[in-house]
């Protein structure tokens, strides 16, 4: 097999191959309780569905303007203004994946011994788009102790003359922490001072059960420096629609779309309209997704205390627990013991960096009744392990 180099040093996406593996198995009948991906178990809203099936039986089948048509790129940017503070209009908005947005990102900004700083631990892909562009990753700790909140002064010890980049996603998967806003103060202070730019992925923002969101492109002088990404999966069970958008300053939206023009030239094109709806029409769904995620959460954490070997923050955000497990064995392993003797899928902390080895996540986005299934299934096991 011919790959390239490049490829050679990324390996697949953790959350996505046992995902993968999830789905084979129970399509060959196995009886798997699923805490592995990381998505809503329910059905997109009607509104935005319907929505959706109006344009594309009304023709609106063909290429849209590469960065995404004009009215979602206005929506998207009325939003982010009003409810996170970002100043921008739609210029500075270009519609594309979440993940994709955080490809090209990664292609636009960063070249060979760059330096892009990220928490330990950290969603799966942004180390392997950071290498797939010849830069270096570099891991800023964070401890369960501190419930994953990122230390400012530990983001400054690790900067050097190299790094470029500095990202942040809160709330955050795998641990669900929500950054304090002083957190997020003392990495912009970090970022003006030495010149550096923040990634701030922003999927979780709206599965928020305490703290409060903020974007750090709001925060002063930082607009200029900033990209944040965000997108409909998370939020309107939308994984699927595969749409999401960027955000920055207008020349580097042109940059980033260049890449777009030359890879999937536009999003899906009768999605779009479908997304306008989604941002601008009724939320109350979008709420009751939201109340649903936290009386599971507040499930699982009851369940989990019930299992000594196990230990969990209550998470303020996203829809996963990263519980620490007091087994002395390698987390891929576990997992993989989970998986064939208990029929659990969860994803293995060392997927997300090295300060996850020792515990593992649990997506609960998924019924009550398997969550409990799930937990007995899980707390069996390790008491026989
Ligand atoms: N960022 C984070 C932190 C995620 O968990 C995900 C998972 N889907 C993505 C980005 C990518 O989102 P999408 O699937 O909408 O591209
Ligand atoms: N983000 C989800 C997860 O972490 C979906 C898979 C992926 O994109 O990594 O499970």
């Amino acid at each position: 097999m011919i790959t390239s180099k490049r490829l050679q040093e990324i390996p697949p996406s953790g959350t996505v191959a046992i995902s993968n593996l999830v789905s084979k198995m129970k399509a060959e009948g196995a009886d798997i309780v699923s805490f592995s991906m990381g998505e809503p178990d329910f059905s997109t809203p009607s509104n935005i569905a319907d929505a959706c099936v109006e344009s594309l039986r009304s023709g609106f089948t063909h290429y849209t303007p590469s960065t995404g048509i004009p009215e979602l790129r206005k929506a998207v940017a009325d939003y982010s203004r009003s409810k996170n503070g970002i100043p921008c209009d739609a210029s500075n908005v270009l519609i594309t994946p979440t993940k994709q947005a955080l490809f090209m990102i990664a292609l636009a900004y960063l070249d060979p011994g760059d330096e892009v700083l990220l928490p330990d631990p950290s969603w799966v892909s942004y180390e392997a788009h950071i290498r797939m562009t010849g830069a270096v990753p570099k891991y800023v700790t964070t401890s369960f102790d501190d419930g994953f909140v990122i230390d400012p002064e530990k983001v400054e010890a690790a900067a050097t003359s190299k790094t470029k980049m500095v990202v942040i996603n809160s709330p955050s998967n795998p641990t669900g922490c929500v950054q304090p806003e002083s957190t997020i103060k003392g990495i912009a202070d970090i970022c003006v001072d030495r010149d550096i730019y923040a990634l701030s992925d922003e999927i979780y923002e709206n599965v928020i059960y305490g703290g409060r969101h903020v974007s750090i492109a709001s925060m002063p002088g930082m607009f200029d420096r900033t990209i944040t990404v965000s997108g409909l999966s998370k939020t309107y069970a939308m994984t699927g629609w595969r749409l999401g958008w960027a955000i920055a300053p207008a020349q580097d939206i042109v940059a980033i779309n260049k890449l777009q023009s030359h890879s999937i030239t536009c999003c899906t094109s009768f999605t779009q309209p479908a997304a306008v709806e989604a941002i601008t029409g009724p939320q109350e769904e979008k709420d009751r997704m939201v109340e649903t995620f936290r009386k599971r959460r507040d499930l699982a954490l009851d369940l989990i205390s019930e299992i000594p070997q196990l230990e969990c923050n209550v998470p303020e955000g996203a829809f996963y627990l990263f519980p620490r497990c007091s087994i002395d064995m390698p987390s891929n392993e576990l997992a993989e013991r989970l998986l064939k003797e208990a029929k659990v899928a969860v994803t293995p902390g060392r997927a997300f960096g090295p300060a996850g080895e020792g515990f593992f996540r649990i997506s609960y986005a998924t019924g009550e009744d398997q969550i409990r299934e799930g937990l007995s299934r899980i707390k069996k096991a390790l008491a026989s392990m």
